[in-house]
């Protein structure tokens, strides 16, 4: 049973919630963002995440917001599994400051990666080892994150250019970073 995704009427409700009382009625332009950023997610689990965060809430982003939903139906749904094993076991989401937070987010991106590669590896699929290493890496160029896709940026702030290599869509500098990884492993 999953509650129906947020509705714009309802990312007004919990804006007024977060905003300052005098603040007057949210921008379309913040309406909106919060909307895109919160599809999925239903009224109900933000109005609980808001709650959650205290006085923290006036400075919540959606991302917070749908972040901190994440790890609570993560939570619920490890319930029947066994512990993670990967520390802080009784800290509750709440209790996590920020960068806690974004580690364990950075746990779960990793570990759906090498979810990923399993069933690559249960199917016979081939994947290319270049590839999978170079995932695992920072990108230096575009600084996505391990486990992420390399964002489109083809010019950088410091004005070097590279475009993505058009079949792996990574940056060759990070394809370069993962190949290094691999001889000097
Ligand atoms: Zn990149």
């Amino acid at each position: 049973m999953t509650a129906p995704s947020i509705s714009r009427d309802e990312v007004i409700v919990l804006l007024r919630g977060v905003r300052p009382p005098d603040a007057g009625p949210p921008p379309d332009a913040i309406v909106g963002a919060w909307l895109d950023r919160l599809q999925g997610y239903s009224l109900g689990e933000c109005e609980a995440a808001v709650l959650a965060m205290g006085p923290m809430a006036r400075t919540a982003t959606p991302s917070v917001i749908a972040g901190s939903i994440d790890n609570a139906r993560d939570r619920t749904t490890r319930t029947a599994m066994e512990s993670p094993g990967t520390g802080t076991p009784t800290a509750t989401v709440t209790s996590l400051p920020g960068w806690q937070r974004q580690a364990q987010r950075d746990r779960h991106r990793k570990a759906g990666w090498r979810g990923i590669q399993a069933v690559y590896a249960a199917m016979g699929w081939h994947r290319d080892s270049t590839v999978d290493a170079a995932r695992m890496w920072r990108c230096p160029f575009c600084h996505a994150a391990p486990g992420e896709l390399c964002g489109p940026l083809s010019r950088n702030r410091a004005g070097h250019h590279e475009p993505r290599d058009r079949k792996t869509l990574m940056h060759p500098s990070r394809l370069t970073a993962g190949q290094t990884s691999e001889t000097t492993r």
